[in-house]
């Protein structure tokens, strides 16, 4: 396959291409790595963005739900919408919660729309990086809207607020007065609460649940990112329809006061620059464990550590000379 003109594809708005690339980012093969890269630099000189919101929430609250019904407004209202998943499970199992085929089945089928299920692999960074590459490759391919979905089970949240631009924490009504167990680290990271199934005898329990969680909001410390009075909590019914409006209108609400007040821009950077760090780091490891003659030095050294012949730092320092030599 030649890479200029799958970029091409991409950028043009095949769909075929498109999913051609995504596969290719999402493969750990040395030369599709080399081909992945050359395409994503291609993919960079289009210079399109979209706007990425993540979405998380524990299995059941509603996610495939809100993100079909939400997606259907969207495509409803013109825009072009790509959905991609960062599932934690399929990195443990090979399995996925987010995968099966059968959910959004609406949406699948609206123009404007595309969902891909999350990559699987051995590592839940890896399972995070290739999605990254992933939301490159749809914003290239001009999508207006990236949603990335994941499973509330904390590293991958932070993760997927990592990349994106907006980030909803999606809740159901509590059935008491607690706070569902909600991590503060994660509150933290919500751009806003979302709190769903709030229809039919669940209705008044979601307000109040969502009473509680705005007077959270409230309490925590005030991010430079948000304007006054935010981070909110709302309630919705994914099921229903209701309150996608509204949400919608917040996001609007959020991004434009960030883009006017250089937010925006600077969190792009700060998540580029972190990504690149992590992708670096991530390399030197890789080179680690794939460096047939570290690996038999590292196995050498290690013994002599535990036999106590050698200082593990004198042991280390060999390692760490051997990579800035280059092997
Ligand atoms: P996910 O595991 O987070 O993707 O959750 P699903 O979207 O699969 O929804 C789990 C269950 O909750 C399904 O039975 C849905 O029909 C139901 N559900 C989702 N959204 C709503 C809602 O707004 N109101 C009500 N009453 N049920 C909902």
């Amino acid at each position: 396959m030649n890479i200029t003109e799958l970029a091409e594809g991409v950028i043009a708005g095949d769909r075929r291409m498109l999913a051609r690339a995504i596969t290719l980012v999402e493969s750990r093969r040395k030369d599709h790595r080399r081909d992945a890269a050359e395409l994503l630099g291609l993919l960079a000189a289009s210079g399109r963005q979209a706007l990425r919101i993540g979405l998380s929430g524990t299995p059941g609250v509603g996610k495939s739900t809100f993100i079909e019904s939400f997606g259907m407004m969207l495509t409803g209202q013109g825009l072009r919408v790509a959905v991609l998943a960062v599932d934690p499970s399929s990195a443990r199992s090979g399995g996925s919660i987010l995968g099966d085929k059968t959910r959004m089945d609406r949406l699948s089928r609206a123009p404007g729309a595309f969902i891909r299920p999350s990559p699987s692999q051995s590592q839940l960074g890896g399972v995070a990086r290739r999605t990254r590459d992933a939301v490159t490759v749809c914003e290239a391919a001009g999508f207006d809207v990236v949603l990335i979905e994941t499973v509330g089970v904390g590293q991958s949240e932070t993760m997927v607020a990592q990349m994106s631009d907006i980030f909803l924490l999606l809740l159901a009504p509590a059935g008491g007065d607690e706070l569902q167990g909600v991590k503060r680290g994660i509150m933290e990271i919500a751009d806003m609460i979302l709190i769903n199934k709030a229809d039919g005898e669940l209705k008044s329990a979601a307000q109040r649940t969502c009473a509680d969680y705005a007077g959270a909001l409230r309490l925590l410390r005030k991010r430079p990112q948000d304007p006054e009075g935010y981070p909110r909590a709302l309630t919705v019914s994914a099921m229903e329809e209701r309150g996608l409006n509204e949400v919608w209108d917040q996001i609007g609400r959020l991004v434009e006061w960030r883009r006017a007040n250089g937010h925006w821009d600077r969190t792009r950077r700060q998540q580029a620059t972190s990504w690149f760090h992590d992708e670096v780091r991530v390399g030197v490891l890789a080179r680690l464990d794939e460096d047939p003659q570290i690996q038999a030095a590292m196995t050498d050294l290690a013994e002599q550590v535990g036999r106590g012949t050698l200082a593990v730092s004198a042991a280390a320092e060999r390692i760490l000379d051997r990579l800035r030599r280059g092997g």
